[in-house]
């Protein structure tokens, strides 16, 4: 066991669960054993060893005033890092962990993005905790201790939600909690929000499925913390006494899951000691019903803010954001994430839009003034936790100061008359004059970086400073003059007074004169060409200078303290401040993008409608030449189906009128001649599984899983798109999901629906569903050429391009044409054909080596015999496949006039449809010895 420093570090390391621990010793913060190996690597230090008692130990350090950004390289990566700060003591001095900096707590970021640190808690086993409360029966007691999952007892029910989650953003004191119905609700908040930790609850640590998907899906970190954080009694304690007996009544925070997450959240921000527990002063909650719901999958497909391949550029977000400051561009993210469905307070940013799109002077006045303004939340959240220091407090007084910039930018403007002077009108104007007066008495202009040296506050602030400085000026005008006086007083020439670190205050004489000195003056130090003097007057006059200097030091670091408490005081006016200008800019963004480009403002409606004059895809039409494009949704024609050749632009156009409603509903004008839009609850969108193949994240029982999502919660407010359903399985039976989704859709949800699909099949839908209508999207097809027109029209197609497609992708000669030739058949015959492969057949000979076409009638939705000879042959109509379909419940026959039943021929089309591009060895093994089982089965019947 080590001793001495190493030992004192081993145990305080012991003490906490933190990845990493960094100990004070003296100037420098230093990491030893494993952790010093760990930063080494991690960052780029320098290993040594340090000696204890016999034993050699690695060591790392970096200087205390460097601690800060090799710690936030730490935490950004991930990992938690320990602080342990050396204090003075009777005998010596001793060190104590004082705070822990994780991923979720990191006041010292520099990215202007929201941080948060998240809590989930979910229904579940209860027991009673020490306010007589029922608790989590997972919960472990150990303080901080990392926990082993397998310690805990599965949920009863085993199933997802209701989750009670909680956020906080400890950089701007942002609190919002909430309670989510499902698995699905919670992923989608925490896709939106993208948490940088994650508090799973005790249940929650079991729960693998929402576990993986904030391992997959989210960029943050997972930390266990103390269950009994979570418990019930001990959460709402914590509640209170953050936001006072009353708030959490008052802001209808009634989810006792809800409040359990916030107390663990404000329990961990507790116990990290980030101090800034003083800046969150408010609970926000969001209720049900007041947002649209857009799940994960969907703020993906539509690309809000990263595109499917993961990137910010090329979203929505990036297109649409010409914010000019930092929370600005933070609040309009969180507005394009989360649309509303209140339509006053949407008709009061599309009000504010207008003014600020029509009002071009003013607005850019308006933006150029924000863009001179702080990160004021920030900043508030920095001097609760006594980080702040001069600059940053002057940068809060400079932002204080813009406020009557901006009202006099909106005066005597038309903004005046709209929602934006509301929304500058909102903080309290008095007392930000006041603070900012405080404030500018106060600071002086350029001080120092640190806070202890004095230079920081000005003159006129405090008397007892201002006598020191007056002092202070005193000594130095005698120290400036001295060489004068010396001069004229002893006849000397070539006298300077200097100070420097070894010396102090010297008199420093040229050589040529130096025997001329007086005999008081004593010699300290000869250089080349002059020597160096102190008297005992100067030595005197030194040593009250830098009594005064420490003096003032002192004095104005406490004075800068209770300055900062002052302005920490004011963090809610600060977030007030801040809010609103994040409010105009993010406004004045959206203003601008509209007028740049074209955009018009939507008219909200009642009627369950979406009707687009001329619409454009907000952000393919930054890149290419847009064809413009109508659509009319309504209760008469509420389900279109979408069909046209691969690239023509089926799914542009259905993204384009969902991205449409979602702007409307972020209260932003659109991309269109006109738009009327009803609002809905939810946009729901289910994109193709070859897509998402190329994402490496798509399964057909992924797909199936979305699309139960939507039936399940989709409600005839709903805007659902479905780009190609049904892909990722055998022909038959996408084709049977696709339409019996259909069906579903328009007959019991009634949602407002687009589905593209290459189903031809599924057109003739329409003339069986009254609301079911079908579209294309046109090509021009002229001398065996396709041109895409990207014009979409009424009616459905009536084949597939997909061949022509081949042909211009250079697919070889012989490929393309054969596809053709397959297609007509295949066109001739209405049907769709699965080869079988040789293999085991039907009758149990095996290995026969002939090959098997078995073929499933579209029409009849039998099955039989391909080739020569089948039922249906050149009949047009589809009557023979209805006639096959009567045979022996579903049984066709092979080529040697053997029967195969339905279960062979299923396994014969599976066999035909397997992608072996797209399966792993393993699982092709897995599917064979299925069907060889299904066969068997079938042999013994
Ligand atoms: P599909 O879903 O039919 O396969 P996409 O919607 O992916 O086709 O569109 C294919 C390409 O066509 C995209 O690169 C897109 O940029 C372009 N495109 C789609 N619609 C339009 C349009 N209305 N005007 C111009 N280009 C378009």
């Amino acid at each position: 066991m080590a001793t001495g420093i190493v030992g004192e570090f081993l145990e305080l390391k012991a003490e906490t669960d933190a990845d990493v621990l960094a100990m004070q010793c003296g100037d420098f913060y230093e990491f030893f054993a494993d952790d010093a190996e760990f930063v080494a690597d991690e960052l780029d230090l320098k290993v040594s060893q340090k000696s204890s008692h016999g034993s050699s130990y690695p060591m790392a350090g970096v200087p205390l005033s460097e601690l800060t950004p090799y710690a936030k390289a730490l935490v950004e990566r991930g990992y938690r890092v320990a602080v342990a700060d050396q204090y003075e003591t009777d005998d010596g001095h001793a060190r104590e962990i004082t705070r822990v900096i994780t991923p979720g707590t990191l006041l010292e970021t520099t990215d202007a993005d929201a941080r948060y640190l998240a809590a989930i808690v979910r229904e579940g086993d209860v027991a009673v905790d020490e306010y007589g409360e029922v608790q989590h029966a997972g919960g472990n007691g150990a303080a901080t201790a990392r926990t082993d999952r397998t310690d805990h007892t599965e949920p009863a029910d085993g199933s997802g939600g209701p989750y009670g989650l909680a956020l906080a953003d400890v950089t701007t004191g942002r609190f919002i909690v909430t309670e989510v119905d499902d698995e699905s609700d919670l992923r989608a908040e925490l896709y939106r929000v993208d948490p940088a930790e994650v508090l799973p609850g005790p249940l929650v640590r079991n729960d693998d499925a929402v576990l993986a998907a904030v391992r997959e899906e989210l960029s943050g970190s997972v930390s266990l913390f103390d269950a009994e954080a979570f418990a019930p009694g001990r959460a709402r304690h914590a509640v209170r006494e953050q936001f006072g007996w009353e708030t959490a009544e008052t802001v209808g925070l009634d989810s006792e899951l809800a409040v359990r997450a916030a107390g663990a959240v404000l329990a961990y921000v507790a116990e990290t000691g980030a101090g800034v527990l003083a800046s969150i002063t408010r609970l926000q909650t969001y209720g049900a019903g007041d947002h649209v719901e857009l799940d994960a999958t969907t703020q993906r497909n539509l690309e809000l803010t990263e595109t499917m391949a993961g990137d910010g550029d090329g979203s929505l977000f990036c297109v649409l954001d010409h914010t000019v400051t930092a929370p600005g561009g933070r609040l309009l993210r969180e507005w394009l994430t989360r649309p509303k469905r209140d339509r006053e307070a949407l008709e009061s940013r599309l009000d504010a839009v207008e003014a600020l799109a029509a009002g071009a002077l003013a607005r850019d006045r308006l933006r150029e003034t924000l863009g001179d303004a702080y990160d004021l939340e920030r900043l508030a959240a920095r001097a609760t936790s006594g980080g702040a220091g001069a600059n940053e407090l002057l940068s809060v007084r400079d932002t204080l100061a813009l406020w009557p910039e901006l009202v006099s930018a909106v005066e005597g403007t038309p903004l005046a008359e709209s929602p934006v002077a509301d929304v500058l009108g909102r903080p309290d104007h008095g007392r930000a004059r006041e603070l900012c007066a405080e404030l500018s008495d106060a600071l002086a202009e350029d001080p120092p970086s640190t806070t202890t040296q004095g230079g920081l506050l000005c003159r006129g602030y405090d008397d007892e400073l201002d006598g020191l400085i007056d002092r202070h000026e005193e000594v130095q005008r005698w120290l400036d003059t001295l060489a004068e006086r010396e001069k004229r007083q002893y006849g000397l020439t070539h006298v300077t007074v200097d100070r420097n670190r070894t010396d102090g205050y010297y008199i420093q004489v040229g050589k040529s004169v130096a025997d001329e000195v007086p005999d008081h003056y004593r010699e300290i130090k000869t250089l080349k060409n002059s020597k160096r003097f102190v008297t005992d007057e100067l030595a005197e006059r030194e040593r009250e200078i830098l009594r005064i200097e420490e003096a003032r030091g002192a004095l104005e670091a406490e004075l800068f303290a209770e300055l900062r408490d002052r302005v920490a005081d004011e963090s809610d006016l600060l977030q007030d401040v801040g809010r609103a200008i994040a409010e105009l800019d993010a406004l004045a963004s959206l203003a601008t993008h509209a007028a740049g480009n074209d955009w018009t403002r939507p008219e909200l409606v009642e009627e369950r409608s979406l009707s687009i004059d001329a619409g454009r895809h907000p952000v393919v039409e930054r890149t290419t030449d847009f064809v413009p494009n109508d659509l009319a949704l309504d209760a008469e024609r509420g389900f279109l189906i979408v069909t046209g050749p691969n690239m023509s632009g089926k799914s542009t156009y259905m993204r384009q009128a969902a991205l449409i409603q979602l702007l409307a509903q972020v209260g932003s004008f659109v991309p269109a001649r006109a738009a009327r839009v009803g609002l809905v609850d939810g946009i729901y969108t289910r994109v193709g599984a070859l897509d998402e193949l190329a994402q490496g994240r798509s399964t057909f029982m992924v797909e199936m899983q979305e699309l139960s999502n939507i039936l399940h919660s989709a409600t005839e407010d709903s805007l659902v798109i479905l780009d190609e359903v049904g892909r990722g399985t055998a022909t038959y039976d996408g084709i049977s999901i696709a339409w019996a989704a259909t069906e579903y859709l328009h007959n019991e949800v009634q949602a407002r629906t687009l589905f593209a699909t290459h189903y031809h099949e599924l057109t003739t839908l329409a003339d069986h569903l009254p609301r079911v209508e079908n579209v294309h999207v046109a090509v021009d097809e002229r001398g065996g050429d396709v041109t895409f027109l990207r014009t979409v029209r009424e009616g459905p197609t009536n084949r597939s391009y997909g061949v022509h497609v081949a042909d211009l992708a250079g697919v070889p000669e012989p490929v393309v044409d054969r596809a053709d030739e397959v297609l007509d058949r295949l066109r001739a015959e209405k049907a769709i054909e699965a080869r079988g492969g040789s293999g085991r057949s039907a009758d149990g000979n095996g290995g026969s080596g002939e090959t098997q076409q078995v073929v499933f009638d579209l029409s009849s939705g039998s099955f039989a015999r391909a080739g020569e000879g089948t039922t249906r042959g050149a009949d047009d109509s589809g009557q023979g496949a209805d006639d096959s379909g009567q045979g022996a419940d579903n049984e066709t026959t092979d080529d040697g006039g053997n029967a195969i039943d339905e279960e062979t021929a299923a396994v014969l089309t599976e066999l035909a449809d397997v992608d072996l591009a797209e399966t792993t060895p393993i699982d092709l093994v897995g599917r064979v010895q299925r069907w060889q089982k299904r066969l068997d089965a079938d042999e013994e019947r």
